[in-house]
């Protein structure tokens, strides 16, 4: 009962959102995956006109409306340029667990997350597993990137260009941290994610060096788990309730003063998502959940705008090499966070930044985008490698791991040597002790 009286509250609250887009298109112009296919379906004017019969296309256009409701990129463009202020990325993430409570996620999926995801301690065994016995199942592409790709399998297996996974991850590496601040200085908790752990430890520990360099505590706490954003994104909602009361419950176990991720889906997902939901639990765990929000900072923003990177700043004593940025939607849409990574990449030195034509436009990642809609998905990041290459550099810097293994899919298949590199891997290389 209680579980059919949520489902009623969350239709509801989607009806008051519905109601205030106005259809005057102006999303259209904005949406990378209209651009691509130029169906009006694909638009958030055209997902919003199916939703806004969704008590009634549940049942009768259940199929259609999962389907549109799927060809998302969660990235927020539409969001961001709407005049009527329509809360969209809100009303697909509640529309797509109406959807999956309806029956619409295929069971395997499910158990993918139910069982595994929403279990950090099985899912970073099995990773680990993975990742010593990766060739198996993938070979090199012989690329210069070093990437592999599938022996066997769909598509999205077999053709696309995988970074590795990382050997051993980061949680062996460094299970666990719990330093003091300097005297009267501030204190940190980290969440690395599941991409810094799995794949890119290198650019958790650059962030580690650059919190020690100025001096903070950190705290990181062992086991933690995915910040909950893929199965939040296919409407898993129990397995994201899981991780988030997971989550909570370790970084309540010390005191911090601010949490930073480096990874733009990870803060977009702790600092917005989380509270966007925070309705699912008690009072209490709800006022965790906005406490641990307020809290929350990409550490772009954290170290540009709370600590003086200016004082790092030395003389060029070499020509600099120029590199290129690529803006994470979950960064630069969400969270409005543009000057502060290039406020890091300019404290370097060695490297003079040089900006791409479109460097906002999404790369077509957007998750489990990329496994169900391939094609699409290649052919937007298609449009951003192109933008890569024209700037004429041959480092691209982005602050999202996510957008890291676009990216490089991208570069590496077109047979670039191009390397794709992390904001904090940039600014801790000009970090001096
Ligand atoms: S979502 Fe916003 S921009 Fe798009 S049609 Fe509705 S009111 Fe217009
Ligand atoms: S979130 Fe992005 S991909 Fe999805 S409808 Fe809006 S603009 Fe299009």
């Amino acid at each position: 009962m209680a579980r059919f009286s949520e489902l009623v509250r969350m239709m509801q609250r989607l009806d008051d959102l519905l109601s205030k887009c106005t259809r005057c298109g102006m999303c259209q112009a904005v949406c990378p995956v209209f651009a691509q296919s130029g169906h009006e379906g694909d638009v958030a004017r055209g997902k919003l006109a199916l939703l806004s019969g969704l008590s009634r296309n549940l049942f009768a256009k259940a199929d259609i409306t999962a389907a549109r409701l799927n060809r998302c990129l969660l990235c927020g463009a539409c969001e961001r340029n709407c005049s009527n202020s329509v809360q969209t990325l809100e009303v697909f993430l509640k529309a797509r667990a109406l959807m999956a409570e309806y029956g619409r996620l295929p069971m395997a999926k499910k158990m993918l997350f139910k069982r595994i995801l929403a279990r950090p301690q099985t899912f970073d065994s099995l990773m680990a597993w993975a990742a010593r016995h990766q060739q198996l199942f993938s070979k090199s592409t012989l690329s210069r990137l070093g990437t592999s790709c599938g022996r066997l399998g769909p598509a999205f297996f077999k053709e696309r260009h995988f970074t590795p996974l990382a050997n051993p991850p980061l949680h062996e590496r460094l299970p666990s941290l719990s330093t003091p601040g300097a005297a009267g200085g501030l204190r940190v908790a980290f969440f690395p994610g599941c991409l810094l752990d799995k794949v890119y430890p290198q650019v958790a520990l650059a962030a580690i060096q650059a919190l020690t360099h100025f001096g903070l505590g950190i705290f990181m706490p062992q086991g933690q788990g995915c910040c909950g954003i893929p199965a939040l994104s296919a409407g898993e909602v129990e397995t994201f309730d899981e991780l988030v009361r997971h989550n909570l419950a370790l970084f309540q176990t010390e005191n911090w003063d601010c949490l930073v991720t480096a990874c733009a889906t990870c803060t977009f997902t702790l600092k917005k998502l989380w509270p966007l939901m925070a309705g699912r639990f008690s009072e209490e765990v709800g006022g965790q959940i906005h406490r641990l929000a307020d809290k929350t900072m990409d550490i772009s923003q954290f170290l540009a705008d709370r600590l003086d990177t200016a004082s790092i700043i030395q003389t060029p004593t070499e020509e600099p090499i120029p590199v290129t940025y690529h803006d994470p939607c979950h960064l630069n849409k969400s969270l409005g966070i543009i000057a502060q990574p290039r406020k890091l990449i300019a404290a370097n030195p060695r490297v003079l930044l040089k900006e791409m034509a479109c460097a906002a436009q999404c790369c077509g990642m957007g998750g489990s985008f990329g496994m169900d809609h391939f094609d699409l998905s290649a052919a937007i990041g298609a449009q951003k490698r192109d933008h890569i290459l024209a700037s004429g550099c041959r480092t691209v810097v982005t602050g999202c791991p996510a957008c890291m293994l676009q990216l490089t899919d991208q570069l590496s298949r077109a047979g670039q040597a191009i390397t794709v590199r992390h904001t904090m891997e940039v600014f801790a290389e000009a970090l001096v002790d």
